[in-house]
């Protein structure tokens, strides 16, 4: 089974009404690649008034959610409050939430395993730190965060997995074309060493760190690239370009 390719855009703490109106807007009117899968993902504060505007060819997706079902958890997310708004993806994992908010490979697993059983889909991310990859472990902590997700989800469908090397991110410094293409070959590797044949050829591995509207075609013609997770430039009209980057 061929892979869609597939871009998501983060627009992480950032927007306005006017603002996020203006880029559902511009996405809504562009011409774009219909054989490119494409999942916006705004501060949860704008999903309802996103999914309300935006055209029914692109999906949207929450930043984060919890892995309870209801209750006292002030602040947060529920999988089924999602569903109910019709918001059928979410991310998972981003490297900012890894970090600033010390989610844990368990506990990003455990929302992968609620989010994937309740219906909604998954851009599970990955990535190692300059300092890891200066000292050669690249690969050994991606495995790591892999397995402690493939430890608790049974189904791979609704996965897609995103490499975000966390140097890359928001700094204008993009993997090389080498770089990323290494990264996701092993990950590939991995799936099927661990999880199935099958899943290691369909389940889509996106690259994520300072793609742009100027990058994206080189990145996207390596054979293991399956598409982009974009930050910065999700918020600026060269998404279009990043989203036709395949074409
Ligand atoms: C991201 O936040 O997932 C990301 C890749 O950001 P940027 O494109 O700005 O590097």
């Amino acid at each position: 089974m061929a892979r869609k390719f597939f871009v998501g855009g983060n627009f992480k703490m950032n927007g306005t009404i006017e603002s996020i109106k203006a880029i559902v807007n511009n996405l809504n009117e562009a011409k774009l690649d219909p054989n490119t899968e494409v999942v916006i993902a705004p501060p949860a504060l704008y999903l309802l008034l996103v999914r309300e505007h935006l055209k029914n060819g692109i999906q949207v997706a929450a930043q984060n959610v919890f892995d309870k079902p209801n209750g006292a958890f002030t602040g947060e997310i529920s999988v089924s409050q999602l569903k109910d708004s019709g918001i059928n993806w979410t991310i998972l994992g981003h490297s900012e939430r890894r970090t600033i908010l010390k989610e844990s490979d368990e506990v990003v697993a455990s929302k992968t395993k609620v989010a994937t059983e309740g219906g909604v889909s998954v851009i599970w991310c990955c990535g190692e730190s300059l300092e890891e990859r200066e000292s050669g472990n690249t690969i050994s902590v991606i495995e790591g965060q892999l397995a402690a997700v493939a430890g608790k989800i049974g189904d791979w469908k609704n996965v897609v997995i995103a490499y975000e090397p966390i140097w890359a991110i928001g700094t204008g410094k993009v993997a090389t074309v080498q770089q990323a293409q290494e990264v996701h070959a092993a990950i590939r590797k991995w799936l099927k060493a661990n999880v199935s044949e099958t899943v290691a050829a369909e389940t889509r591995i996106l690259y994520g760190g300072s793609v742009n509207g100027k990058n994206c075609k080189e990145l996207a013609r390596e054979e293991d690239i399956d598409g982009f997770l974009v930050g910065g430039a999700s918020l600026k009209p060269e998404f279009v370009d990043i989203i036709n980057a395949n074409q």
